[in-house]
């Protein structure tokens, strides 16, 4: 008898989602007549309308993950003892063997691990080092009294340059530094990816000749791993080396470069709330169990309910499914190569959790000072329903207080975040057909001033008008 061979299929072009959908949330879908009322009434301020208004919300994938059926039944199994309950323990295993780190300190959120960790590690004017630190980390080493220094590679500079790791740290200008400054320094922290970078990923060998050079000049080596996952499966499909291994193991090993990490666990352990602190020294994770207990509750629930803490456990495990993660970076460069294809501009390459839109170069007609990211994130919604986030001179410029000036920032971009197991194939090419029948008015749009402006974070809760 001839043995059976499967017959061999092309690979398929179609991406899945590889689960199938057992619960449903209904979208908004509103008329344009009334997205145009909402607008104005938010003062044309994606931030100010209501979310059952919206259509794709693509404002951050920070918290918006759908969670599995697994993570919803281990939530009904949530111990809520105020000490040593049954779910820190599960949390506390899952970390462990994820970091191999000594000290499992879950915190309600990335920004409390933060806090933590810059309370417990910096002395006042001490100077962190980054790839490039995310906002809220710059803000937390910033109010500890300290200094954040960014240090990204050269090809993060040109938004052209197509690099497989843009989120890498510049190891030459680290090692000089170090050498010239590294009794002011507290400690290296690397963001995986680098969310601020377009969410780049960083290449196990400059993680580790990173590290190395720290060690060198005897300083801590920290990770902040909010997109850890995501940063493994880059690894493993573009560095040499590494597409035998797993994608857990490959986050192993970065974690094994690290004295300790932080982490955002609303993103990669696809929760709702979370985060934690692993550390290997006993002095540090000491002080933060004591510093902790002012603002975020005893160490082993952190501000979070024992049935966080089991979601979290599951999640951690489930985002390291390969599967997943295909499907996950896949569809991402699948809706940038689609808004290309429509004629906007984007920034290169895609990174793992968000397509950026170069709204510069897209709205060449308006200037920066009238915020041509505002402009399209503004016209997105009006138009197709998607909420996005301008990451410009509205966000990153600021108005001289003195003066009045208005000061412009480096980029003028648009953020359309992808949040977690949320949308389907069939509504990223309904939002890629979309914008490809705005695509020819975008000349058409206006420009934006302010009409109201707070001193800080203005983003959040200023009003606009069109002009
Ligand atoms: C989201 C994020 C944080 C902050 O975490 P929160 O959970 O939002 O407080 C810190 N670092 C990075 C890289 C992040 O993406």
């Amino acid at each position: 008898m001839k043995t059976h061979r499967p017959i061999q299929l092309p690979t398929p072009k179609t991406i899945i989602e590889p689960f199938r959908i057992k619960m449903i949330e209904p979208i908004g879908m509103l008329r344009p007549e009334e997205r145009v009322r909402l607008l104005a009434e938010a003062g044309y301020n994606v931030f100010k309308l209501p979310a059952e208004a919206v259509t794709f919300d693509l404002l951050t994938d920070s918290g918006t993950s759908a969670m599995s059926a697994q993570q919803w039944s281990a939530m009904m199994a949530g111990d809520e003892s105020y000490a040593g309950a049954k779910s820190f323990y599960n949390f506390e295993r899952a970390v462990k063997d994820l970091t191999g780190m000594r000290h499992v300190i879950p915190t309600h959120q990335g920004r409390a691990a933060e806090s933590l960790l810059m309370k417990a590690m910096l002395k006042p004017g001490q100077i962190v080092i980054g790839n490039t630190h995310f906002d809220t980390t710059r803000a937390n080493i910033e109010s500890a009294g300290g200094i954040a220094k960014d240090m990204p590679c050269k090809a993060a500079a040109d938004s052209g340059v197509i690099d497989p790791f843009k989120g890498n740290i510049n190891t030459e200008e680290l090692d000089s530094y170090l050498k010239e400054n590294k009794s002011k320094v507290g400690f290296v922290i690397m963001t995986v990816t680098n969310n601020s970078l377009a969410g780049q990923p960083v290449a196990m060998g400059n993680l580790r000749a990173a590290k190395e050079i720290a060690k060198k000049h005897g300083i801590p080596f920290f990770l902040d791993v909010a997109r850890f996952a995501e940063n493994s499966y880059f690894i493993k499909t573009r560095e040499a080396d590494y597409s035998q291994k797993t994608v857990k193991e490959i986050a192993q090993e970065m974690f094994s470069l690290a004295d300790g990490a932080l982490m955002s666990s609303k993103k990669d352990a696809f929760g709702n709330i979370g985060g934690f602190l692993a550390l290997n020294n006993n002095e540090v994770a000491e002080a933060v169990r004591t510093l902790m207990v002012i603002t975020e509750g005893f160490p082993t629930y952190g501000g979070l309910a024992g049935r966080d803490l089991e979601a979290l456990a599951v999640g951690l495990e489930e985002v390291l499914d390969e599967n997943y993660l295909a499907y996950r970076i896949r569809s991402i460069q699948y809706f940038g190569e689609g808004i290309e294809a429509a004629g906007l501009k984007i920034v290169k390459p895609l990174g793992g959790h968000a397509v950026y839109i170069d709204a510069g170069k897209t709205l060449p007609h308006i200037p920066a000072l009238k915020f041509p990211g505002q402009a399209l994130s503004v016209a997105l919604y009006e138009h197709i329903g998607i909420r996005c986030c301008e990451v410009g001179s509205v966000m990153l410029g600021h108005r001289d207080a003195k003066t009045g000036v208005e000061h412009p920032a480096p980029v003028e971009q648009v953020r359309l975040a992808i949040p977690r197991r949320v949308y389907t194939q069939s509504h990223v090419d309904y939002m890629i057909e979309m914008i490809g029948y705005l695509a020819p008015y975008l000349g058409d749009l206006p420009g934006y001033e302010f009409e109201y402006q707070a001193p800080m974070l203005r983003h959040f809760s200023a009003r606009f008008r069109r002009c």
